[in-house]
């Protein structure tokens, strides 16, 4: 897979872009400009790549309100963005536009050389911002079948359920969600 920037190009994107979320979740702030980061302020964690990944392991981390966690973005913010904001509309932000790292693979022996596109959300909410938001389940059979065998239940469909239904659960951002708000 190859990128059109050079690391010294990633370096400064990551700093020019920096969106950072200083948690816990009860009073988070976001920041767009990494000059307005508290300085000397000391973090438990420090996060990077505020995708989905990056984004529940700060939400379940911040649960316990003594725990300070540092979640640094490298694209920019996706608050008001049309069209990150209309699920369908996916297919028009990659590849080459500006919240998408515009990775392509390597020459693909098997599609006679060519090279094609592989999307790559670079904005806060990574992925999740770029996609198309189609939600599927596998069936109670496939995940017994990984419980039985990884021998471990807790790939079990039993086990998971829990979890599943807690993921259906929308939770809106809070009113305040603005550039620098605390929340
Ligand atoms: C076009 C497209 C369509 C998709 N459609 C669906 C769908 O409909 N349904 C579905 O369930 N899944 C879909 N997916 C898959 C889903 O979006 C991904 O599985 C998910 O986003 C992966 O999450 P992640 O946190 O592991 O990585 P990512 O979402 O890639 O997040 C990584 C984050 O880290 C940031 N980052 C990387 N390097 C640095 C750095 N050095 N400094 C700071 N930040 C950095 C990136 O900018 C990015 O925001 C789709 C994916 C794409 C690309």
């Amino acid at each position: 897979m190859g990128s059109k920037r050079s690391p010294t190009d990633f370096l400064t994107l990551t700093l020019a872009f920096c969106a950072a979320a200083v948690l816990p979740r009860a009073r988070a702030t976001l920041f767009t400009d990494p000059s307005a980061l508290p300085s000397h302020k000391a973090y438990d964690y420090i996060i990077v790549g505020a995708g989905p990944s990056g984004s529940v392991l700060a939400s379940r981390l911040t649960e316990n309100a003594h725990t300070d966690v540092l979640l640094i973005e490298a694209g920019p913010n996706d608050a008001g963005q049309f069209s990150l904001e209309v699920p369908l509309l996916a297919s028009q932000l990659q590849p080459n536009m500006a919240f998408d790292w515009n990775y392509t693979t390597v020459a693909q022996s098997g599609l006679n050389g060519r090279t094609i596109p592989y999307p790559r959300g670079r904005v806060l909410g990574g992925g999740t911002s770029i996609n198309f938001m189609i939600y599927t389940r596998g069936s109670k059979d496939d995940f017994d079948n990984y419980a039985a065998l990884t021998g471990d239940e807790g790939w079990s469909w039993n086990a998971l359920q829990p979890y599943f239904k807690k993921v259906r659960v929308v939770q809106h951002s809070p009113a305040s969600y603005t550039t620098n708000a605390v929340y």
